[in-house]
């Protein structure tokens, strides 16, 4: 009884310890009679109930032999294990499901001389992803673009991928296993103990920027992720370090950071830098009681040379101008360019104004010398206005629109000079940057037009010819003068768009008027010496004549002496080649520009107008009769036909007429008229026609 107990008990020990194992087991004797198995054998299959019951081997193999990817190798391994009878045998088979089994078999032999085969299978499945799971890890660490070190806690290097490689220049095989100083440049050995010591407190740290060392102490931008890395048991045991190369960002944000600051074609700083070193020598200056000087420096007529001589001469130009400015003022103060031809120059700490204005002459004769660019020597002037801190201004924007406001005055008073702003400079500036911004956008608003006034022959009365004359009709303040807005338009370079809308929009009128009035007259434009100056003036006449279909002989253009005069050689050109064309040139405002009727001789012209201050006196004044004598008598003696401007009255009229002056041109006849009071006055030839709506007041 106690013995069968014992049997009992041993049993059921032994049953318990095959459920308690992590195999699925089986145990056969060498025929394939299954003696006994675990229920994880079971379930790991899994096999049914009824199969069990057949007991044989065989029949369980083919029915588990149907779930694998090469069932005939399978049976086959089996099949010799049963026929050789090898003391352990081990394989591994997949599934077509993707599990994977490892099997073990051992052959025992019990007391009694018989054999049993004792298989063992574990499901290896998960250990198998982690394996491939390592290799496509270390296959996405060998081909990362980023650098990937691992070093352990005491600075070895440990791991190093072929971007490390690629990056620090050293061979896996060189460097690991030295130490990851190697590496370090002094300066930044602080840093890494600092964050090795977050790495040793589980912290990892992202995308910071430093400096490491490649082969040969190459210095590198590096942006680093640093983490701490972890054996199986979760302890620290060293840190994995992804490096990035930032070096051509670094470069890019550099040279971005240059941009924001620094103009690009001098290399002077720009505004917004010059603003920002303003405001801190204002704080300076407040504090410790000095004074500074902000000088508004801008090139005469530099838009001139831009336009006839190209932009990269004009680039050039500036470049010097820019050298020049730098090395007359002290290393403590700043030049600055703000675009175009402006400049603007800081003067820290200053005690009297008179300091200013030495170095605003000092500037003006330096600027003045000649300067060698390419096969030209060219010729500059300067204005330059200054405003003091504090005197003239508080803070950087008063200060430096009071300098501009200045400057403008400095180039009213005739240019290449300087100008201390004054309270009563700000509202004639501000008028006139007013007027400058309104009139860029007047041509497309349609505001600009030319009006006409007759010129008639004084002793016929028949009408010669009709004057384009133009009219800026301003959203707001109605008609502005020309007399006003004329040399904004011109220092502003806006003249040349202006200019050839009027020329064009003349010829037009006159050819209407030639076909549909029966006007045989002249149109006279006026051309600014501006214009006359492009290179392409030429260019621009022969196509608003081909445009419009007007002959050339109709057209008259009615230049100054001083576009005259100045120039010389490039102005007789111009002119001889549109006289060659038929066109006709005038000199208009005779009288005032000096220029010597012998010396106009040499020019092209066919007519003189003489300018209307001297008919204004007409005829009392014994002076100006002298002169229009005069000027009528060489007039003829050169053959060129002369007109009288601003005929008023009868009696100026009688006179002209008595000494022979050929035309004239006044209120007397008509006021600029638009082109439908024209063709009235044209059909009524009322000789009290006081004109129109378009005529500006006339001081
Ligand atoms: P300007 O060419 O000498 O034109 C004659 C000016 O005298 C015109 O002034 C005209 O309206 C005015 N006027 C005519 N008859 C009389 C008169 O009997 N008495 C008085 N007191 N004035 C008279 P406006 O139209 O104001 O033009 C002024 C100047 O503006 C012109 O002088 C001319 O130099 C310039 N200008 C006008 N239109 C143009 C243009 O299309 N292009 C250019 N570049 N300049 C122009
Ligand atoms: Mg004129
Ligand atoms: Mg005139």
């Amino acid at each position: 009884m106690k013995k069968e107990f014992e049997l009992n008990y041993s049993l059921s020990v032994l049953k318990a310890a095959i459920e308690a194992t992590v195999d699925g087991l089986l145990v056969t004797d060498r025929r394939g009679k299954v003696l006994c198995y675990n229920q994880l054998y079971v379930n790991m299959w899994p096999i049914p109930g009824e199969l069990l019951a057949h007991a044989r081997h065989q029949a369980i193999l083919g029915y588990c032999a149907g779930q694998l990817r090469d069932p005939e190798q399978f049976l086959r391994s089996i099949e010799e294990i049963y026929a050789t009878l090898a003391p352990e045998s081990f394989n591994v088979f997949e599934f077509r499901n993707g599990r994977v089994f490892e099997r073990c078999a051992k052959v025992k032999t019990l007391e009694g001389s018989d054999i049993v085969l004792v298989w063992s299978f574990r499901d290896i499945t998960e250990r198998r992803q982690g394996e491939s799971y390592k290799a496509q890890l270390a296959a996405i660490v060998e081909s990362s673009n980023d650098a990937i070190i691992v070093k352990d806690l005491n600075g070895i290097i440990t791991g190093w991928n072929a971007a490390a490689e690629e990056l620090f220049g050293y061979r896996s095989g060189e460097i690991i296993g030295s130490s990851i100083l190697t590496l370090i440049p002094p300066d930044r050995l602080e840093e890494e103990d600092r964050i090795m010591n977050l790495v040793k407190s589980g912290k990892r740290t992202d995308h910071f920027e430093t400096v490491r060392w490649g082969k040969g102490k190459k210095s590198i931008d590096v942006s680093v992720t640093i983490s701490p890395v972890k054996d199986s048991a979760g302890n620290i045991i060293g840190a994995s370090k992804i490096a990035r190369d930032i070096t051509q960002r670094k470069e890019s944000q550099e040279r971005i950071e240059y941009l924001a600051h620094y103009d690009l074609l001098t290399g002077l700083p720009n505004r917004a830098l010059f603003t920002d070193r303003m405001r801190i020598a204002i704080e300076n200056a407040s504090r410790y009681a000095f004074r500074l000087a902000l000088l508004f420096v801008d090139l005469d007529r530099f838009k001139l040379i831009n336009d006839s001589l190209g932009h990269a001469i004009g680039d050039k130009l500036l470049k010097a101008v820019a050298e020049r400015m730098q090395s007359t003022v002290r290393q403590a103060d700043t030049v600055s360019r703000l675009g175009g031809d402006e400049f603007v120059v800081l003067l820290g700490r200053i005690h009297t104004a008179t300091e200013a204005a030495r170095v605003a002459e000092k500037l003006i004769a330096v600027l003045s010398q000649p300067y060698q660019i390419e096969q030209h020597e060219l010729l500059l002037t300067a204005s330059v206005g200054i405003s003091i801190y504090p005197d003239s201004g508080k803070d950087v924007n008063s200060l430096m629109r009071n300098a501009d406001v200045s400057m403008y005055s400095a180039k009213g008073q005739g240019r290449n000079r300087y100008q201390f702003y004054s309270e009563d400079l700000t509202s004639g500036a501000d008028e006139r940057l007013r007027l400058e911004y309104d009139l860029r956008s007047a041509l497309a608003r349609d505001e600009i037009f030319p009006v006409y006034q007759p010129q008639l022959e004084l002793a016929t009365g028949r009408v010669v010819g009709v004057e384009a004359l133009m009219r800026w009709k301003h959203p707001e303040r109605g008609l502005v003068s020309p007399a006003s807005f004329i040399p904004v338009a011109e220092d502003s370079g806006l003249i040349l768009s202006l200019g050839e809308h009027i020329l064009r929009e003349s010829c037009l009128q006159a050819r209407q008027w030639h076909e549909q009035q029966g006007f045989e007259g002249t149109i006279a434009v006026n051309v600014s010496a501006v214009q006359f100056r492009q290179n392409d003036f030429t260019d621009v006449v022969l196509r608003a004549l081909a445009d419009s279909g007007l002959s050339p002989e109709c057209l008259e253009l009615e230049l100054t002496e001083s576009v005259v005069m100045h120039g010389v050689e490039s102005a007789t050109q111009k002119m001889c080649f549109l006289e060659s064309r038929g066109i006709k040139l005038a000199i208009d405002d005779f009288g005032t520009g000096y220029s010597s009727l012998s010396y106009l001789r040499q020019f092209a012209i066919d007519r003189l107008k003489i300018d209307r201050s001297f008919v204004r006196d007409l005829p009392q004044d014994t002076d100006a009769k002298a002169i229009i004598r005069a000027t009528v008598a060489m007039g003829r003696s050169l053959g060129l036909r002369v007109m009288a401007e601003g005929v008023e009255t009868e009696g100026q009229a009688e006179y002209l007429r008595s000494v022979q002056c050929d035309e004239s041109q006044g209120y007397l006849y008509a006021r600029p008229m638009r082109p439908d009071d024209f063709e009235a006055w044209l059909k009524g030839r009322k000789p009290d026609f006081r004109g129109s709506r378009y005529q500006m007041a006339q001081s």
